[in-house]
């Protein structure tokens, strides 16, 4: 049975921008709540599930801010949890539809934390609990931010592919000079690093429909990847028809694809190609896995979204995820590069074996989400604690 969930909201290492079309990816000022990421732990029959979600409002596309996990998981669902066991996680989430609709973020960090708890109940891996592993090592993919000098973009490429072995890069488009310019960046990667590496794009729904077809129209000479989300989230007809245009580069849904409902939606229009999966926008692992049996149903391929920014716990809960699903069911590779100590170190788990080694890292092994955080760390870093009980 639960019997007390603990709230903390923790510092990051160093703030973190990035440049996308319709804002900034900020972890904000170090003193300050907003965009910092949300832990919970739950307390249930000797056991601690934890977990950990940094929610990317204000500034992108998804709503959830720090301040509304907080509210929602003190206010409504913590409550709600307290007397439940950590085995009923289906009706836990007919709860979480009933009560308070959406809020994706504070519906995931409390999903991942109740599985955290039923693997260390049991001994065993989440992967484990969700179907095993089929995918032991997880390829690795680079998100790089747009910025007003082309040589910036190089340096970043060229950096995820020499220190760190990645394979696939995403590159950020839709800049404000127009879809040209997007496509001068392309050239410049794709003739620093080869054709060898897979570069797909990501305007962000940054995109017209006119735009996205004349420079799809020049990209697939230069060795386009994939498509990511080009034109807004609810126009269905439009990435149909970039789908056509595309002839059989793979084209994904990201800002379209929320719920489980967003997937059956899709999958009846034959939108896409690909579901972009990020657990924090999807509600947690126990969605992701029933957006993923739409996609098998569809056959439509699945991509693991989220940087995880210096958090371990985050990018664990994906890589759980990656490795439950066969390989021939995703595209590119999963995108939580930044919860492995790349960019800078995770404040509560500066070490650990999860590590990235030639462009790929293993799922961990321990039980439950198999990350150790350091309790002294989290006292140190904590800007801001609640509980229910
Ligand atoms: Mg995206």
């Amino acid at each position: 049975m639960i019997d007390r969930i603990e709230i903390y909201v923790t510092k990051l290492s160093t703030r973190l921008k990035r440049i996308f079309s319709s804002g900034t990816y900020d972890t904000g000022p170090n003193d300050s709540i907003t965009s910092k990421p949300v832990l919970v732990k739950i307390y249930a029959d000797g056991v601690i599930g934890i977990a950990q979600i940094r929610p990317i409002s204000p500034g992108h596309f998804v709503a959830d801010t720090t301040q509304s996990m907080i509210a929602a998981i003190k206010e409504i669902y913590g409550p709600a949890l307290i007397g439940r066991s950590i085995f009923d996680l289906e009706s836990i989430n007919e709860m979480f539809d009933n009560r308070l609709a959406n809020n994706p973020a504070a519906r995931a960090v409390l999903d991942i934390a109740i599985r955290d708890a039923q693997g260390k109940a049991l001994g065993t891996p989440i992967y484990n609990l969700i179907g095993g592993s089929c995918q032991p090592k997880i390829p690795l993919e680079w998100s790089v931010s747009m910025a007003e000098n082309v040589q910036t973009i190089i340096d970043e490429s060229i950096k995820a592919v020499d220190e760190y072995g990645i394979r696939i890069l995403c590159l950020k488009m839709a800049d404000y000079r127009g879809w040209k310019q997007d496509v001068l960046h392309f050239e410049a990667v794709r003739k620093a690093l080869g054709d060898d590496i897979m570069i797909g794009i990501d305007p962000n729904a940054g995109w017209s429909l006119t735009d996205s077809l004349l420079a799809i129209h020049e990209l697939k000479k230069l060795g386009l990847g994939y498509i990511e989300q080009p034109i807004a989230r609810h126009d269905l007809h439009g990435m149909q028809m970039i789908k056509t245009a595309a002839a059989g580069i793979p084209v994904m849904a990201d800002e379209a694809l929320f719920t489980i409902q967003d997937a059956h939606n899709l999958a009846q229009h034959r939108a896409v190609d690909v579901f972009c999966i990020k657990l924090y926008k999807v509600g947690g692992i126990s969605n992701a896995k029933k957006i993923a049996a739409i996609a098998e149903a569809a056959n439509i391929q699945l991509n693991c979204g989220g940087l995880a920014v210096q958090s371990q716990l985050e990018a664990a809960a994906a890589a759980h995820f990656y490795s439950s699903t066969p390989k021939a069911r995703m595209m590119g590779a999963a995108e939580f590069v930044f919860g492995l100590n790349s960019t800078a170190k995770d404040p509560l788990c500066p070490e650990s074996d999860f590590k990235i080694i030639n462009g790929y890292v293993e799922v961990p092994q321990g039980p439950g989400l198999g990350i150790i955080i350091d309790e002294t760390l989290l006292k140190n870093n904590t800007l801001l604690q609640e509980h229910i009980n």
